[in-house]
């Protein structure tokens, strides 16, 4: 069948049984923290797991690709956009429920809003997080970390659904979490939510230590300008911004991207960059980092749509 008719059918069976949003050629810069991306064929935010359920059915039956999206802040999305269905774990999965030291919470909510919240409720174990911008799935999926802290650490048991409609549970040892990888990752379960299990502390200090980190992360990072976060994996030995920075290359642009002038890990949209600029940018920077010091970077940020 024609692409755009597939499509077209695909958007009037959704729209007349799924709750949640649904869009068609809905332009992915909108949903991504780079303001980066071409349209997606067809856009879904589900309202819930039954929700989801349907948006799944639809998508296999109509045989269209699929990608989960979070909030969109580790995300570098092609020009030409997302030929397929992307379906958005977002605010509708937002809950947080405590027992004792455990909580469960909702693929949508914010870690700094989870953050907070578990200091209020004078929980400790999750102050590493606070100042990083994703959702709880993201982070799940990706093992998000920094200031020597990981998701690995807290994350007590999974759940997720499969492009199938299955849903099944995983404990920690079972998430096969390393640095920035997941059973998740590369597979395809979406996280719907997740059990943290924290250690009990004192608000007010946990409050303090958030206070300091996120000062350290706005005076390194380039927080006002749009990016994916740290473009590189960090390396076995050493830093990704280190490399790139001895390697002479802070503050290089190539149109709209620059390496940020002011953390030379990230590459920023600083002025109505494309995809394909950033992507340039990315290739500069791996194979003059190659020459001079023969290691090869790797991109942590998720490239969709397009191939580096
Ligand atoms: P998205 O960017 O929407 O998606 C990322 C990946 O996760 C995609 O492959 C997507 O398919 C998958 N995904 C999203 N939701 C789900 C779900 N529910 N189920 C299955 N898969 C899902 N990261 C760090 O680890 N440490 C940092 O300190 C850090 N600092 C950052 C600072 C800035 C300024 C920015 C812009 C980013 C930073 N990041 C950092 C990167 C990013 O915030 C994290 O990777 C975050 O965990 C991504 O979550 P998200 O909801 O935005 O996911």
């Amino acid at each position: 069948m024609e692409y755009q008719s597939k499509f077209n059918e695909l958007y009037e069976e959704m729209t007349s049984c799924v709750r949640g949003v649904v869009l068609k050629e809905e332009p992915l810069k909108n949903h991504t923290y780079f303001k980066i991306g071409g349209p997606a064929s067809l856009f879904a935010e589900p309202e819930d797991t039954e929700d989801l359920k349907t948006v799944l059915k639809l998508i296999k039956k109509h045989g269209v690709d699929c990608f989960i999206i979070g909030n969109g802040t580790n995300l570098l999305v092609s020009d030409n956009g997302y030929k397929g269905a992307v379906v958005k774990i977002g605010e509708k999965f937002n809950y947080m429920e405590r027992n004792d030291n455990v909580v469960t919470v909702g693929a949508g909510v914010l870690l700094s809003a989870l953050a907070k919240y578990l200091a209020r409720e004078n929980l400790a174990g999750f102050e590493f997080a606070s100042g990083i911008p994703g959702y709880l799935g993201g982070a799940v999926y990706m093992n998000a970390g920094a200031y020597g802290g990981e998701m690995k650490q807290v994350v007590k048991h999974v759940k997720c659904i499969n492009l199938d409609g299955n849903v099944y549970e995983f404990t920690n040892e079972e998430m096969e979490f390393t640095y920035r990888h997941s059973k998740i990752t590369d597979s395809d379960l979406i996280v719907l939510e997740a059990e943290l299990e924290l250690s009990y502390g004192n608000k007010d200090e946990i409050m303090e230590i958030i206070k300091e980190l996120n000062e350290k992360r706005t005076t390194k990072q380039p927080l006002n300008i749009p990016s994916a976060g740290s473009t590189f994996k960090r390396p076995q030995n050493g830093y990704a911004s280190k490399l790139i920075e001895d390697a002479g290359l802070k503050g290089l642009k190539y149109k709209g991207a620059m390496v940020s002038d002011k953390h030379s890990g990230f590459i920023v949209n600083w002025d109505n960059a494309s995809c394909e600029d950033v992507l340039k940018l990315m290739r500069i920077v791996i194979s003059t980092v190659n020459d001079k010091f023969g290691i090869i970077l790797e991109p942590e940020i998720k490239i969709v749509g397009t191939k580096l």
